[in-house]
């Protein structure tokens, strides 16, 4: 099914949308993008057929198991709690996970937000705690923090009156705080990667302590520039015996890295796994010579439903200059680029996150932590360098099961 977009607010996006995308392109000529800079280096390598594609919805086949999990081996105690909160039989991913997680097997699981994989792998870690009683021996990792306490309030309302424990340590908060809870013992630690290793190195929290460890959105803590952080923790977990890894997507470039985590592991798949970026309509704005590009950019922005826009730009020096030009034309805006503290940066964030701005603008590298589920647009104002890059843009919109747009400016 195809999802048609109107779009009534500009003459300068294309109209030759199907002539362009029809057709056999591997065939044309490579036509590089020569933009008006004198740098010969800044020649992109982006054809615009490829900056142009309609969303697709896909319809959703509704997986209905044959088992209920009052027929599943677990503790009735579990099962009650299973029951309060409305599940009754499992999803996908619980389904054909759970025997294998139950007899403690490596997995990889490839299955997005939305699909029960939290409870996937807390089922299993729950009815070895209720079985063994041993504290302190789950570690769940996590990208963000909204993550962590979206599994910590699952983990909690699944273990109502189990006398178990969990404490999450997630960046941006007291971390004298967190010195005190690391001297209490819990049952499951639930932590994004860089909070965990500050309290690691400062002696709070011993990784030899886990067996079992949970690495939830582990494309996303790539993406986010986690991967040393994940493998010094990793590296420092010396009793770790059980592995779970849960990932949207799943790329050749991560696998030699899954192998070495995992051992002789099983794969579940809920989702293809594939980057696709169906669900985000893609465009070009034409610029014609001599047109006035910000006012262009402007004019898009002020619509309506622009209501949250991510705009790119190649150098921290643009970046900076287009978020001045854009709040002196009355449009709230903020930056982040490399130029900017953490804290800065997680400033922009905050504000570009609440609503309180409604452009952030960002480098390629800046834009790496940014995890905002309902960015509405992603604007290119200049052409990205390569496609890998114009990928990885645009994937900033269309989150969480929702259509996106990303519209990039060529001249
Ligand atoms: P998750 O993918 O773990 O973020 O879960 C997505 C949503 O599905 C959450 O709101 C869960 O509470 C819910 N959920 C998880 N497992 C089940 C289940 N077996 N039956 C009904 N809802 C579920």
């Amino acid at each position: 099914m195809r999802r048609k977009i109107i779009y009534k607010y500009m003459n300068n996006i294309t109209k030759e949308k199907r002539q362009r995308t029809s057709g056999n392109t591997a065939n044309r000529p490579k036509q590089a993008f020569n933009r008006r800079s004198p740098r010969k280096k800044m020649v992109s390598s982006i054809r615009p057929d490829q900056l142009i594609k309609e969303a697709t919805v896909i319809e959703v086949v509704e997986y209905k198991s044959e088992r209920t999990f009052d027929s599943l081996p677990i503790s009735e105690e579990l099962k009650k709690c299973l029951k309060a909160k409305g599940y009754v039989r499992p999803s996908e991913i619980q389904d054909k996970s759970i025997e294998s997680l139950m007899d403690k097997r490596d997995i990889l699981g490839i299955a997005e937000t939305g699909t029960g994989k939290t409870a996937a792998f807390l089922i299993p870690i729950i009815e070895d705690m209720l079985v063994h009683r041993r504290k302190s021996t789950a570690l769940v990792l996590l990208p963000t923090r909204e993550l962590a306490m979206q599994v910590e309030d699952e983990f909690k309302s699944m273990t109502k009156g189990m006398g178990l424990h969990s404490a999450s340590y997630i960046g941006g908060t007291n971390i004298n705080t967190d010195l005190k809870i690391a001297r209490r013992d819990s049952h499951i630690v639930i932590a994004t990667p860089g909070r965990l290793l500050d309290l690691v190195q400062r002696g709070a929290i011993q990784l030899a302590r886990f067996n079992t460890l949970v690495l939830d959105e582990f494309d996303r803590m790539l993406d986010m520039g986690f991967v040393k952080d994940m493998k010094q923790i990793i590296g420092g977990m010396r009793n770790r015996k059980h592995t779970m890894l849960f990932s949207a997507t799943l790329d050749k470039k991560q696998q030699s890295l899954i192998n070495e985590i995992l051992n002789n592991h099983v794969t579940v798949k809920v989702s293809s796994g594939e980057k696709t970026n169906d669900h985000i309509n893609q465009d070009v704005v034409r610029i014609a010579e001599g047109e006035d590009k910000f006012a262009v950019l402007k004019n898009l922005i002020s619509q309506e439903s622009f209501q949250k826009v991510l705009v790119f730009e190649e150098t921290k020096h643009q970046v900076k200059k287009l978020c001045a030009k854009l709040n002196a034309s009355g449009i709230k805006s903020d930056d982040i680029h490399g130029n900017k503290s953490q804290n800065a940066r997680q400033n922009a964030l905050n504000a570009f996150k609440s609503g309180h701005v409604k452009v952030l603008v960002a480098t390629d590298v800046a834009s790496r932590g940014i995890d905002v589920n309902d960015i509405t647009h992603v604007i290119n104002y200049q052409l990205p360098m390569t496609f890998d890059s114009y990928i990885h843009r645009i994937g900033r919109t269309g989150r969480a099961g929702k259509t996106g747009i990303a519209l990039t400016f060529i001249n």
